[in-house]
C-alpha cells in the first residue's frame, strides 16, 4: 500500500446452513436437481402460504454463532426485507434486521503478512469484531442463456429459494487484503469444524462481499466505500480488494474521487468494474414478519449449545504446540480440518511419539491422501494402525525406509502394519545372537580386512556392516550390527 494511506475493510459472508430441508418449508435442499423440482407453495411465494421455522436452523445457527465468538440473543425477530427481483416471488426476503439471532462477537484469527511470492510470514493473532450473525432465507436463481444476436431467454429456478443462510457481518476492522483472506478462511474452517455449514465456495454455499475504502493515515472519518461482489474464491476476493485499494488511492490523489458503488471482480482482466452506483442507501422498508412469532431461545438451550461445542482449531493449535512440542508450521497444518486434528491427536497418544506422528501424517500419509482424493476422515489407514507402524520403527522392528513402503501397502490394501510386515518378510533382525552368527561368518571369510582394521584402518567398519547387511538380505538392524562388529573386531 502506498505510504501514508490505509485501507478500511469490512466483510459480509453468507453461509448456507447444512440442513436437509429449507428454512420455512419441508422442501429438500438440492444442488443440481431438476429446476423447480424442490418447491412448494411456501417457497414459491404463493398467496396464503405460511412459513414454519425449521428447528434445525436454530441448532446449526447456534453452533455457527458460538464458533464465531458471538452472543446468542434470547429473542430475535424475523423481518421482511422488501425488494423486487424475479427470483424472489414474494417480493420480500424473510431476514432479520434490528434484532438479529446473535451479535457482539469477538473472534480471534491468525493472520500473516505475505512476501512477494505470496508466502506467509509472521503469523499473529488478530481480534475481529463481528457485528452480527442473523438468519435468513436465500432467493432463487435467475438463469440466463443465449447470445446477444440470438433469441434469448432467462429462466427462474426456485430450488434454492428458502435455503437457510447465516449472514455474518464484521466491523470495518481489516487493514489489508490478506487479513480479510485469513478471516474468510478461518470462518470457513470453523463453520465446517462445528458442522454448521459445508462452507464450500465452489458450490456457492459460502459467498462473501467486501466493503472497501481508504483514507490517509491519521484521519478518523471514513471516506466513501465500495462494495465488492462476485468474489468466487477467497483468492479472487483478496486480489479484488488489493486492486480496489490501489485504484481508490489513485482516484483520491488525482482528485477524481471515489464513488459509493458496487463493483464486480473481473478475473479475466484482473480488475474491478462498476456493477451499479449507489447514490442513496438502500431502503428495504423492513418490518416485522407478521407470519412468524419472535424467535425465543432459552438460556438452557444456549448453555447446552455451549457445552456441546467441540474444541476449536485455535485452541488445538496452541495445545498441540504446548503438549506435543510441535512447531507452528506443523501444528497449523494439522488443525486445517477437524478430522485431521483428531487423527493426529489419536496417533500421537497411541504411538507415544508426537513428533514422529506429525511427520508421518504430514508427509507420507498426506501424500497418499492427496493422490487418492481422500481426507483424514476417509483414510484407509486408521490412526491406530499408523501408531502401530510408528511403534515398529521406534522399537527397531523395521527401518524407517521399510516403514515408508509398508505405509503405502497399508494404504492400498487396508491391511494393518503387522500383517504387511509379516507378508513382506520385512521384520528387522535385532536379536543379538542371530546377528553374531552373521558377523562371525563375515569375519571368518574376510581375514585380510580384519587384520587391516585391527591395524588401524577404521574406515573398514563400513565394509563389514555392508557385508552383514548383504548376508542378512537387508534385515539386520544396522544399529545392532555396528555394536556387535565393534565388539568382535575391537
Ligand atoms: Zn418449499
Ligand atoms: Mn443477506
Amino acid at each position: 500500500m502506498k505510504e501514508g494511506w490505509e485501507a478500511i475493510i469490512g466483510m459480509e459472508i453468507h453461509a448456507q446452513l447444512a440442513t436437509d430441508t429449507k428454512i420455512f418449508c419441508g422442501c429438500a435442499i438440492s444442488f443440481g436437481d431438476e429446476p423447480n423440482s424442490n418447491t412448494c407453495p411456501v417457497c414459491l411465494g404463493l398467496p396464503g402460504a405460511l412459513p414454519v421455522l425449521n428447528e434445525r436452523v436454530i441448532d446449526l445457527g447456534a453452533k455457527a454463532a458460538l464458533a464465531l465468538g458471538l452472543e446468542i440473543q434470547e429473542t430475535s425477530i424475523f423481518s421482511r426485507k422488501n425488494y423486487f427481483y424475479p427470483d424472489l416471488p414474494k417480493g420480500y426476503q424473510i431476514s432479520q434486521y434490528d434484532k438479529p439471532f446473535s451479535s457482539d462477537g469477538h473472534l480471534t484469527i491468525m493472520t500473516a503478512e505475505r512476501d512477494e511470492g505470496g508466502h506467509a510470514k509472521n503469523w499473529q493473532k488478530m481480534e475481529i469484531g463481528i457485528t452480527r450473525m442473523h438468519l435468513e432465507e436465500d432467493a432463487g436463481k435467475n438463469v440466463h442463456e443465449g447470445l446477444p444476436d440470438t433469441d434469448k431467454y432467462s429462466y427462474v429456478d426456485l430450488n434454492r429459494a428458502g435455503t437457510p443462510l447465516a449472514e455474518i457481518v464484521t466491523e470495518p476492522d481489516f487493514r489489508s487484503s490478506w487479513q480479510a483472506y485469513d478471516y474468510v478462511n478461518h470462518v470457513r474452517r470453523v463453520l465446517q469444524w462445528v458442522g454448521a455449514s459445508e462452507a464450500d465456495m465452489e458450490k456457492g454455499n459460502l459467498r462473501c462481499e467486501a466493503n472497501v475504502s481508504v483514507r490517509k493515515v491519521g484521519e478518523t472519518e471514513f471516506r466513501d466505500k465500495v462494495e465488492l461482489k462476485n468474489l468466487n474464491s477467497v483468492r479472487f476476493m483478496q486480489k479484488a480488494i488489493e486492486y480496489e485499494i490501489e485504484r481508490q488511492i489513485k482516484a483520491h490523489e488525482s482528485g477524481e474521487g471515489v464513488n459509493q458503488e458496487t463493483r464486480l471482480w473481473d478475473e479475466a482482466n484482473s480488475k474491478t468494474r462498476v456493477m451499479r452506483s449507489k447514490e442513496n442507501a438502500d431502503d428495504y422498508r423492513y418490518f416485522p414478519e407478521p407470519d412468524l412469532q419472535p424467535l425465543k431461545v432459552s438460556a438452557d438451550f444456549i448453555q447446552q449449545s455451549k457445552d456441546e461445542m467441540p474444541e476449536l482449531p485455535l485452541s488445538m493449535l496452541e495445545r498441540f504446540q504446548n503438549d506435543y512440542q510441535l512447531n507452528y508450521n506443523d501444528a497449523v497444518q494439522l488443525v486445517a480440518e477437524k478430522d485431521l486434528a483428531e487423527f493426529y491427536e489419536t496417533t500421537a497418544k497411541e504411538s507415544g511419539n508426537p513428533k514422529a506422528s506429525a511427520n508421518w501424517i504430514l508427509v507420507e500419509l498426506m501424500r497418499e491422501l492427496n493422490n487418492s482424493g481422500n481426507t483424514a476422515g476417509t483414510s484407509p489407514i486408521t490412526a491406530k494402525n499408523l501408531s502401530e507402524l510408528i511403534k515398529f520403527v521406534d522399537s527397531g522392528k523395521i527401518s524407517g525406509k521399510q516403514a515408508k513402503e509398508v505405509l503405502v501397502e497399508m494404504f492400498n490394501s487396508g491391511k494393518t502394519a503387522a500383517v504387511v510386515v509379516k507378508e513382506k518378510g520385512l521384520e528387522q533382525i535385532s536379536d543379538v545372537s542371530a546377528i553374531e552368527e552373521f558377523v562371525d561368518e563375515i569375519i571368518a571369510n574376510n581375514q585380510g580386512q580384519v587384520e587391516a582394521y585391527r591395524g588401524g584402518n577404521q574406515k573398514l567398519l563400513g565394509f563389514f556392516v555392508g557385508q552383514v547387511m548383504k548376508a542378512s538380505q537387508g534385515k539386520a538392524n544396522p544399529k545392532v550390527v555396528n555394536e556387535v562388529l565393534r565388539n568382535k573386531l575391537g
